[in-house]
């Protein structure tokens, strides 16, 4: 075990209220869908830090205006592409509704 803590930490989708009110390490919520598919994506920063965070995902595809993510559209085992970035303290992968530290 190292003294940073590693471990997986599963991605929960919550409703907006929950997860303001919450700011549990992982958690996520998902914005309306656009006409063109694009989508915002909120999530609280897998560390214990409860900062958060905004990507712009769209579904099942990659918005061409950059810096982008493809989500695979799932709330249950979301995965987003590519890696996320917190800056400063967490770097890792969303995959099947896990967030993996690299
Ligand atoms: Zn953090």
């Amino acid at each position: 075990m190292s003294e940073v803590s590693t471990s997986p930490v599963a991605a929960v989708h919550l409703e907006k209220t929950a997860f303001h009110e919450e700011r549990k390490a992982g958690s996520f919520m998902i914005g309306d869908v656009d006409s063109d598919g694009e989508t915002s994506f909120w999530y609280c920063c897998p560390c214990p830090c409860g900062r958060i965070g905004l990507l712009n995902v769209g579904k099942n595809f990659k918005p061409a205006d950059g810096p982008s993510w493809e989500w695979n559209g799932s709330l249950d085992a979301p995965t987003l592409m590519p890696s996320v970035h917190h800056v400063g303290h967490w770097h890792g992968w969303l995959q099947d509704g896990v967030w993996k530290s690299c």
